[in-house]
Formats: structure tokens, C-alpha cells, sequence
């Protein structure tokens, strides 16, 4: 299965992202939100992999229980940062080995705290260079890639980082997923600029519901996305009221995907945190697939 082949005539479809919880209990709950998050059929569920690979067994394990559980593909996300080619060729094995082959291939970031960290010598230093290997390895493969409309933090400008997008697509990258933005006008920048750079893969937008106001300042702080004021300053206002703070998050978001499926985006690939209920409203205020 490709992607692509997720969005069939042109059929808008949402894609929801989840991260492995650590204990048993929690992966009990994640199925619930799942099972309710069905009713959206998404195009595809994906799994969130810890750069370090330290979620090397919970992703897995979260990935082929939700093969089994739902009908919704399921794509694995991938980090390089910590592993050598061994060790990558084992998981994608495992992985393939059980019917999934739709993969977001990631570089991943070392943690703060451990910065020593030195990479494996046999491993790789960027995404492009993950996706080049896979597809060489397993062009069975479909390849998801990371794009940052707003530029990723590290990268030297806009330009750069787009010219190393345009690796990761050439590469083999049969799709490109957004970093969370909160005003479409950045995403609409960046799909200009990329189509311009004669990149064609679809697109997806990443959209987070906010849930609340500290996580949101977290997040943006780590990824470098802006946090509008008057957002911000909405959430500020109700930052004592856990469920208003989440109706402000589906209200925004609402906004944000009305606009973007307005502009005939191909899909809208929503950073769930796990819970179904903001995912649900937005998109009942917005279009249900049939
Ligand atoms: P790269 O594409 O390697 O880019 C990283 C930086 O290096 C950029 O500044 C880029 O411009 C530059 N660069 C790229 N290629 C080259 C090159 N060949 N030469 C020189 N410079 C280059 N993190 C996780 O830990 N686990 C996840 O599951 C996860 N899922 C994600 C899903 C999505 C949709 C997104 C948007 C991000 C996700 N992340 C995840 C975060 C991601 O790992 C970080 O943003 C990381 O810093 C960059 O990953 P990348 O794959 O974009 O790296």
C-alpha cells in the first residue's frame, strides 16, 4: 500500500498521529480513543518512535495491536538519530514482516540531556539519507517525510531547509506531513515555495487541537512553531478551566481545517496526543468521509 493510495479520487481523508504509551493500563485506554476515532475512518493511523529508540518495542508493539484491532492502515514512524543499520533493517523487518509498510521516516533529535550522545558510526545523520536507505533496502516501502512551514529550528533559512526537504522527496518520499502550525497562512507559504521547487508529493497538514496552555508553550517552544498572541492570550484567559482551554483548541483548529480543506488540501493529519474528543468535534464541524 502507498500513501497515495490513501487519497483516491481526489477523497479528503484525516490521518491521526498517537504516541506508545509506557504502561499497560494506558494502551488499554489508547484503544478506546481509537476505536472512537474510527468513526472518522481515517486514511491511516500513525505511531510516534522515540528518537533514542527507546520506544523501539512499545511503537512496534502499538503498531501491529492496532493492525489487528481496527481496519485503518497503520503507518510506524522511524528516528535514525540512535540506531545503526542493523538495527534499522531489524525493526522495518519486523515491521514488514507483519503487513505494515506505510513509514514516516524521521532523523529524531538527541534530548537535552544527552547531548554526548555520538551517533553510531554505520548510521545516519539526516532523513534524506534514512529514506535513500530504505528504498534502496525495501522499495516496498511508503515513505512519509517531515516538513516545517514555519523552517525547521536548526536549519541555517528557509531555502536550506526546503532544499533538504527536496532531498528526502528525491530520495523516495511518496508524501510529506507537516510540523504542527497554527496559522494557515505559514502553511500556504510553504506549500507555494515547495510546489515552486517542483516538489509534487501531496502535502498534509499537521494541526494540533490544543488541549492546554502550558503543553502548547512547550511544544512550540521545542519545534519553533509561532504561538499566536491571540490564541495564546484566549487560552490565558481560560487557563483555569481545563474544558474551555480544550473548546478554545477545537474552535481554533475548526478554523484552521475549514480553510485548508477550503483550499482542497489532500488530507489533514491531526497530532491527537491520544484523546479522541477535540479530533471528533473538529471534525463533525468540519466534513466526515463517508
Ligand atoms: P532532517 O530531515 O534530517 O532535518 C533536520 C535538520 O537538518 C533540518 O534543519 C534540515 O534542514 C537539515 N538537513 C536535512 N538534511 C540535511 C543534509 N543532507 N545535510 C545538511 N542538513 C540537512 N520525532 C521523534 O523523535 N519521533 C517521532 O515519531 C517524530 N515524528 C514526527 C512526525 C512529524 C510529521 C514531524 C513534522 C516531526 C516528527 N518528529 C518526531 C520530530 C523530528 O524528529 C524533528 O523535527 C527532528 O529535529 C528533525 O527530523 P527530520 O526527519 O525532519 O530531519
Amino acid at each position: 500500500m502507498k500513501f497515495s493510495d490513501l487519497y483516491q479520487n481526489g477523497q479528503f481523508r484525516y490521518s491521526v498521529e498517537l504516541f506508545p504509551p509506557k504502561s499497560p493500563g494506558s494502551v488499554d485506554a489508547l484503544i478506546q480513543e481509537v476505536k472512537r476515532l474510527c468513526a472518522i475512518h481515517p486514511a491511516y493511523f500513525s505511531v510516534t518512535y522515540g528518537a533514542m529508540g527507546s520506544t523501539r518495542d512499545l511503537t512496534k508493539n502499538i503498531v501491529l495491536r492496532l493492525k489487528k484491532e481496527t481496519k485503518v492502515p497503520i503507518a510506524s514512524h522511524f528516528t535514525c538519530i540512535a540506531s545503526n543499520r542493523d538495527q534499522i533493517k531489524r525493526y522495518v523487518e519486523e515491521i514488514l514482516s507483519q503487513g505494515i509498510d506505510l513509514i514516516v521516516a524521521l532523523r529524531g533529535d538527541v534530548p537535552q540531556d544527552l547531548k554526548n550522545h555520538v551517533p553510531p558510526q554505520d548510521g545516519f545523520r539526516h532523513a534524506n539519507e534514512l529514506v535513500t536507505f530504505l528504498k534502496t533496502h525495501y522499495p516496498q516501502l511508503s515513505i512519509a517525510v517531515a516538513g516545517y512551514p514555519e523552517k525547521h529550528l536548526e536549519a541555517a533559512s528557509p531555502e536550506e531547509d526546503l532544499k533538504n526537504l527536496q532531498r528526502k522527496v528525491e530520495a523516495g518520499a511518496d508524501v510529506i506531513i507537516t510540523q504542527l502550525f497554527f496559522d494557515n497562512a505559514d502553511f500556504f507559504n510553504f506549500v507555494q515555495q515547495v510546489r515552486e521547487r517542483g516538489i509534487k508529493v501531496p502535502i498534509l497538514p499537521g494541526i494540533l487541537p490544543v488541549q492546554n496552555l502550558k503543553q502548547v508553550e512547550k511544544f512550540t517552544q521545542m519545534c519553533g512553531a509561532k504561538f499566536p498572541k491571540p490564541l495564546q492570550q484566549r487560552l490565558i484567559n481560560c487557563q483555569n478551566d481545563a474544558d474551555q482551554m480544550k473548546a478554545v483548541g477545537v474552535e481554533h483548529a475548526t478554523s484552521q481545517c475549514r480553510e485548508l480543506i477550503a483550499k482542497q488540501v489532500t488530507g489533514i493529519h491531526f497530532y491527537s496526543l491520544n484523546k479522541a474528543d477535540s479530533v471528533l468535534k473538529i471534525a463533525a464541524n468540519t466534513v466526515l468521509p463517508a
